[in-house]
């Protein structure tokens, strides 16, 4: 006799993901052309039919416990293809932030965070915060004199928001994740046919190269947006750090001026103290215009898209913008420094540049950037299981 299945759908759920964007998931009548056209499907179980199927009946958890979500790169091939309509990248989208959200720890950051529609609310945290502690030290006011950004916003003071909350954001997100591996492998019901750290290392070879991007057709050059944005992250990390062994290795702060200290670290060569310095500034300007031309390019695309068979979610939108935001206001505040715009205006800039900066590195676990994190994660454990397309 025939295995009985009973499932319970979440009328609630459709709902949900239908107010997020995803409203086309009705019009799928489960044709499989999506799964076909998907470059990224594995055969065993290909995606995104089936999710389609799922979410049309409201099966929550097995959606969000499902690492298949994850392995789609969101290159909506198989939207362009659908003969119905339905959308499915765009629903396969709006179920990874469902599950971001739903791991979000603690959950009220996940809803705040996650609904673009709160995004003042998001943004005021750090605004307060700043006011209320420049104000708190003494600092609430325009320094006189050339512009020097750590007059305004001392060191100590960006150490002492930044150093902690990024600690604690490393916290909240280990939580998150370690809820997701649970959930992915609770799901699969499959024992990993593969370590850990090999997989992992496979799979940051695949992002580091955007291979997987590479086999999409629709929207191929959007890998070149995601490779500039993901470099100029990367190299605005490196800068960070590089910023702090300089402060607090090299006893050295910005605006790195070639003085008796800086000469005695370089052993008494001004010509190195310049190389040093220069090198420095290039690197830091040369990831931040990447950032910024990677964020134009994603805005541009999500444009393009707009007019074809794809929807963006505001969330997507939000993303786009902050991460310009984020390189936007970092140039022009070094450009307002360096050629002596009205001090207001660059002390301006740079504060709201900081709570840009805030709102990425406090609020990454649950923001689309968590996405790379997710998907690394979620790549890595279906490698393990040994159901990962071939590069
Ligand atoms: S989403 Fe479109 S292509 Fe995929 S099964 Fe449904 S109708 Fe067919
Ligand atoms: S968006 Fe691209 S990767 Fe994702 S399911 Fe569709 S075809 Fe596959």
């Amino acid at each position: 006799m025939a295995q009985e299945t009973v499932f319970t759908p979440d009328v609630k759920f459709v709902r949900e993901l239908q107010k997020a964007g995803a409203d086309t998931l009705k019009k799928c009548y489960q044709c499989a052309t999506c799964s076909v056209v998907c470059p990224l499907a594995p055969d065993d179980k290909p995606f995104p039919r089936k999710e389609m199927l799922m979410a049309q009946w409201g099966l929550k958890d097995e959606l969000l416990k499902s690492s298949d979500i994850w392995l789609c790169h969101n290159c909506n091939d198989c939207s362009k293809y659908c003969p119905r309509g339905a959308k499915p990248g765009d629903v396969l989208s709006i179920l990874r932030k469902a599950v971001i959200q739903e791991n979000a720890f603690p959950k009220f950051m996940g809803k705040i965070v996650g609904d673009p529609n709160n995004i003042w609310q998001a943004l005021l945290i750090p605004v307060v915060l700043f006011l209320v502690i420049l104000g708190v030290t003494g600092h609430l006011h325009i320094p006189e004199g050339p512009v020097v950004f750590s007059k305004f916003v001392p060191v100590p003071v960006i150490d002492g928001v930044f150093v902690p909350l990024s600690l604690l954001a490393v916290g909240m997100f280990a939580i998150s994740m370690s809820r997701f591996w649970k959930n992915m492998a609770e799901a699969s019901g499959m024992q990993p046919k593969a370590e850990f750290m090999p997989s992992l290392v496979e799979t940051l070879k695949e992002i580091m190269t955007h291979s997987k991007f590479r086999k999409c057709d629709e929207n191929k050059d959007r890998s070149v947006s995601h490779v500039l944005v993901f470099y100029g992250f990367i190299g605005l990390g490196i800068t960070t750090a590089w910023a702090v062994f300089n402060l607090y290795i090299l006893h050295w702060e910005l605006p790195y001026a070639i003085d008796e200290h800086a000469l005695s670290i370089f052993g008494g060569s001004a010509v190195v103290a310049w190389a040093y310095k220069i090198i420095f500034k290039l690197f830091a300007n040369a990831s931040a215009i990447m950032l910024l031309a990677g964020g134009t390019l994603v805005i541009m695309n999500r444009l393009k898209e707009r007019s074809v068979e794809t929807t963006t979610s505001s969330f997507d939108w939000l993303f786009a913008a902050i991460v310009l935001l984020v390189g936007l206001t970092g140039f022009l505040a070094q450009v307002m420094r360096v050629t002596g715009f009205p001090p207001v205006l660059a002390y301006s800039t740079y504060f709201i540049h900081l709570v840009l900066v805030f709102y990425i590195i406090v609020y990454l676990p649950y923001s689309k950037l968590a996405h790379f994190v997710y998907r690394t994660a979620a790549i890595t454990y279906t490698k393990m299981l040994k159901r990962d397309v071939e590069m």
